[in-house]
């Protein structure tokens, strides 16, 4: 019980791995995903924790250590790890997490799958994770905790903990009441979250959905604070104030919603899109390229990011526009996350049909229209690929923000390149000069993607000028900064 600050998220802080048949802790250095933020944090309070699960043969004697002391780049911290056996993750994590919550959080009612959720597990994994936060925290600290497969930890904790603040930070998209409440379990989802102090969202409209949500399972009050203008939480408007649009109050507290993007470390980011490494690659690149244009398509392999409504446009692009053919190379990045889970293997396999068909159809032997790349890209390696495309073309469906738009962005240097971004991407909030595109019509997004073929250089800078003041003003650390008011040392000197 000695950390003032307690961050609960279901993956470990590092990676592990093999050394000399000896297990190693690797500092992960990448500047994306939010493991190095998360950590930053603890820069900011004498002592701060972890907790995160690991798997274990036999949950109650797993052969590790649970807690460990770790000391890298971020200070010394400890990890709190909860063994949890191959079945515990699968029926926490790839079936109720995956088959149940991500389709209903993203709008994907028709794979949404109830059967197989095993919920007095998913109760129980909760629970202990509540149990492992309970034994970190100091008095008054705060626990931060992430995302929607630790829903019910809030509710868990408050009973064990009433001292302690709580935040807990979705980092998906936040549907309306109509998707949401098919979720059997919502109203216990719901009550939970209501014994947080303060629950977080990436964009206004996330924020909205969710006091609609408890205002059709909770007799609730909502308070707009007075000096957020109504217009924030309306759909698409700038995030000009973005502290806390409202209050829910009942059950004797109040449960602020605080509407806080999560952003990019823009000046790494910058550095290393300036290295002379970074720069060699990406004039190679483009010297391959000749006069073909490259347009880059990053992402996992979900159907959420619409990355077969992506091709089929490429594809509708070059029937269409014999211009084009020879003049542009699609490198459609797709990156298999879940391995083994059906929906994952079946979205893969038709990218590639489609990837393997349009080839064959337009491709000739000094050129094919797409590379498709499976495996991850390192980060350093990535930046000369943003570096080296005239386009960043992100077709999500639906998307709770998307980093990739903000890194293509970050790492223009240069002042040039063109975003086309899906309007159901978090990030198009805030990225109001890319190309707006609606992956559901295929007429925007040819449309979309032509506009950004033909589009002048003037307009080119301009636009990226405009996202690259956007993508500073909403960066990593104002992200940070949504929770630092309910650290301990700063309650205390507010008070
Ligand atoms: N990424 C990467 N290599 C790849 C593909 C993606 O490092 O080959 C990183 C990318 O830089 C980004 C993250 O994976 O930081 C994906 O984040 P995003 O918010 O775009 O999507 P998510 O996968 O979280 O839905």
């Amino acid at each position: 019980m000695s950390s003032d600050l307690v961050i609960v998220y279901h993956r470990q802080p590092y990676e592990e791995v093999e050394e000399n048949g000896k297990t190693v802790l690797r500092e992960n250095k990448s500047p994306n995903g939010i493991v190095p933020t998360l950590k930053s944090f603890f820069g900011k309070v004498e002592h701060g924790a972890w907790v995160a699960w690991k798997l274990a043969d036999d949950a109650n004697n797993p052969g590790w250590d649970r807690q460990i002391e770790v000391e890298d780049s971020f200070g010394s911290y400890s990890v709190s790890r909860l063994p949890l056996t191959q079945k515990q993750v699968h029926e926490f994590y790839h079936v109720t997490s995956k088959e149940a919550f991500w389709p209903i959080l993203h709008s994907f009612k028709d794979r949404y799958n109830y059967d197989p959720v095993d919920w007095p597990n998913f109760r129980e994994v909760n629970w202990r994770f509540a149990e492992a936060a309970a034994a970190e925290a100091a008095q008054g600290a705060l626990v931060w905790v992430h995302d929607y497969n630790l829903w019910l930890v809030p509710g868990y904790l408050r009973q064990m903990r009433p001292d302690v603040k709580i935040a807990f930070f979705h980092h998906t998209p936040f549907p309306a009441p109509d998707m949401f409440n098919v979720l059997p379990w919502r109203k216990e989802i719901v009550e939970s979250l209501m014994a947080c102090d303060s629950v977080g969202f990436h964009i206004p409209r996330y924020a909205t959905n969710f006091a609609a949500v408890v205002q059709s399972l909770m007799d609730v009050e909502i308070t707009k604070r007075d000096k957020v203008p109504d217009d924030l939480i309306a759909e698409g408007t700038a995030l000009t104030e973005r502290k806390v649009p409202a209050i829910l109050g009942g059950l004797n507290r109040d449960v602020h919603l605080s509407v806080a993007p999560v952003g990019v470390d823009v000046d790494y980011i910058q550095t290393r899109a300036r290295v002379d490494a970074t720069a060699q690659r990406a004039e190679e690149l483009l010297r391959d390229l000749g006069d073909r244009k490259l347009i880059l398509s990053v992402g996992r392999t979900d159907y959420t990011k619409g990355g077969i409504e992506q091709l089929q446009s490429f594809e509708r692009i070059l029937e269409d526009h014999p211009e084009f053919r020879g003049k542009v190379q699609l490198m459609h990045v797709s990156v298999s996350a879940n391995r083994g889970m059906a929906a994952y293997g079946e979205i893969q396999s038709a990218i590639e049909e489609a990837a393997g068909r349009i080839n064959g159809r337009f491709g000739s032997l000094d050129w094919q229209p797409i590379t498709l790349v499976s495996r991850a890209i390192p980060f350093k390696d990535l930046v000369a690929y943003y570096r080296a495309a005239a386009i960043a073309w992100i077709t999500p469906l639906a998307d709770g923000m998307n980093l990739v738009a903000k890194e293509f962005i970050a790492s223009r240097v240069d002042g040039d390149g063109v975003l086309v971004l899906s309007e159901f991407a978090g990030a198009a909030v805030e990225l109001e000069a890319a190309v707006a595109t609606n992956p559901f019509s295929n007429r925007s997004m040819d449309v979309a993607i032509c506009q950004a073929l033909d589009m002048s250089e003037p307009e080119r800078l301009d636009r990226m000028a405009s996202m690259q003041r956007a993508v500073r003003q909403y960066d990593l650390s104002s992200w940070g900064r949504s929770v630092e008011n309910l650290l301990p040392h700063n309650q205390k000197s507010a008070a």
